[in-house]
C-alpha cells in the first residue's frame, strides 16, 4: 500500500496507509508469512482470532463466524490452546449451525496487529502476539460467559 494515504482502520482503529484495506493487506501478508515459515499453528490461529475479533464487521459477520473466533480465543486464553477443545469447536461449527450473533464491543483494545508486525520473528513476536490477543480477549469480557457456554456445548456435542 505504499503511497496510499494514511487513514483510520474501521476495525481496529489504528492509523495505517490505506486505512481498512491497508490493514487487511498487512494481515494477509502476515498470514502468508506464517504459512511459509516456522510459525506453529496455535500461534497462527491466535493471530487470526485476535485480528478477526478486532475486525468483526468483516470477519465475524455471522453468528457462526463470530463464535469460531470468540471461542477460538477462549481456548487460547483459558485452556492453553488445547487441541481437543479446538477440534471439538471445529466439529461443532461444521455444517449448518445457526447461532445468535452477539453485538461486538465498541472498544476492542489499544494494541493491534501493528504491534506484532513491529517485532522480529521468534520470541519477541510471540510475546507481542500474546499481549495483543490477551487485550482483545479482555475487550470482549461481556461475552466471556457466552463463549464458555458455546465451548461447553461444543464439547458436549462430541
Ligand atoms: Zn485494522
Amino acid at each position: 500500500m505504499s503511497g496510499a494515504a494514511v487513514a483510520r482502520c474501521e476495525g481496529c482503529g489504528r492509523e495505517v496507509a490505506g486505512g481498512s484495506s491497508g490493514c487487511r493487506a498487512e494481515f494477509d501478508a502476515l498470514c502468508a508469512r506464517d504459512y511459509s515459515g516456522a510459525v506453529p499453528y496455535p500461534l497462527h490461529r491466535l493471530m487470526v482470532d485476535a485480528y478477526c475479533l478486532q475486525h468483526p464487521a468483516e470477519f465475524c459477520a455471522s453468528g457462526k463466524s463470530y463464535a469460531a473466533h470468540l471461542v477460538g480465543l477462549l481456548v487460547a486464553q483459558e485452556f492453553d490452546g488445547d487441541a481437543g477443545a479446538q477440534r471439538a469447536l471445529r466439529a461443532w461449527l461444521d455444517g449448518d449451525r445457526r447461532l445468535p450473533r452477539p453485538v461486538e464491543p465498541v472498544a476492542r483494545g489499544e494494541r493491534t496487529i501493528a504491534d506484532v508486525i513491529a517485532t522480529e520473528t521468534g520470541e519477541a513476536r510471540e510475546c507481542a502476539l500474546r499481549a495483543w490477543a490477551a487485550e482483545v480477549w479482555r475487550a470482549y469480557t461481556a461475552q466471556h460467559e457466552t463463549a464458555r457456554a458455546w465451548l461447553a456445548e461444543a464439547r458436549g456435542a462430541r
